[in-house]
């Protein structure tokens, strides 16, 4: 619902700068604007967008186009709301038998966490999810992802530590079709500072996956932890260099200073949002909904 969104965002860094902005400047004129792009920019909203941004209002503001603070609050929404319309596309997990999303995304973003959510959230809708324990380079991954597993009812595939991945995961493929399981969440390693190992490795779960299904993976799926601003930048361009991205999750958006990157992502990359991350819990991860994210934003 818009009232969890609200919750979660009006305490970011991010949100509170644009309310308490509001509060100190109650009148329109040009400190009003050069506060607001200040404020852009402290978000990691980019400096382009919150220059454009800005510049536009000011003229509007000379125009004598806003009546009051109000107005002005009313054109930025829109504003705001323009930039994120294109990316909003939710996934559709549709009714292959399996499914199959690959989650990538460097060490500690939350990707765990994340295919923990999803495969909640699949399963309240239903369906049946299979989860493949594919970050076979940290035991702890292998491990965090059956205790999401045992604790919300949804089988995990794993073999053991310094298994090879891609045999995991094709291992996982096998088993989600014999079962007929609707989606299967295929979690895969997250170091990226041997990008050749990690580029082999996602090349060969890909074509393992095509021997079984042509068009597996139907999503891959970047975690990028929000907190990171212009850093979650780079790593998108990296990963895209290694793997054909599909779609993004953009965690711990609740309380965070740097939520602006969404806007940074969206003019930078145009990929679809899936899902935001707003919370630690299992159901702390919504469809991405641009009016919600920017209403909870706003004042
Ligand atoms: P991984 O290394 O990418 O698998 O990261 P984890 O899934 O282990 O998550 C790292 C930390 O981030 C954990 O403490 C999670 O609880 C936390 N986390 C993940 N998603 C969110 C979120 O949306 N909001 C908040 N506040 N914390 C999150």
């Amino acid at each position: 619902t818009r009232r969890g969104w609200r919750d979660r965002l009006s305490g970011s860094g991010f949100a509170r700068g644009l309310s308490s902005l509001f509060v100190r400047h109650p009148k329109l004129d040009d400190d009003l604007l050069d506060e607001l792009e200040t404020i852009l920019i402290t978000a990691d909203v980019g400096i382009e967008t919150s220059t454009e941004l800005v510049e536009n209002l000011r003229a509007r503001m000379h125009k004598r186009e806003f009546a009051d603070a109000d107005a002005l609050l009313a054109a930025l929404r829109q504003a705001l709301l323009v930039r994120l319309a294109l990316v909003e596309k939710p996934l559709d997990v549709g009714d292959r038998l399996p499914f199959v999303i690959l989650t990538v995304g460097i060490n500690g973003v939350g990707k765990t966490t994340t295919i923990g959510k999803l495969a909640r959230r699949y399963r309240d809708e239903g369906r049946e999810v299979l989860l493949a324990a594919g970050d076979t380079f940290r035991a702890a991954a292998v491990e965090q992802l059956k205790t999401w597993g045992a604790r919300n009812s949804v089988p995990v595939i794993s073999q053991g530590q310094d298994a090879d991945s891609a045999s995991v995961i094709f291992d996982a493929l096998q088993t989600a079709r014999a079962r007929g399981t609707n989606v299967l969440i295929a979690d895969t390693a997250g170091r990226l500072h041997t990008q050749g190992g990690l580029m082999d490795e996602l090349g060969k779960i890909a074509r393992v996956l095509k021997k079984l299904d042509p068009e597996a993976p139907h999503e891959v799926l970047m975690v990028i932890d929000g907190t990171t601003g212009q850093n979650a930048l780079s790593q998108l361009r990296q990963f895209r260099q290694i793997v054909g991205v599909t779609g993004l999750v953009v965690t711990k958006l609740d309380g965070t200073a740097k939520g602006g990157v969404v806007f940074a992502l969206a003019r930078e990359f145009g990929l679809p949002i899936r899902y935001v991350g707003l919370g630690e819990g299992a159901t702390d991860l919504r469809t991405f909904n641009a009016e919600a994210f920017v209403d909870g934003l706003l004042p």
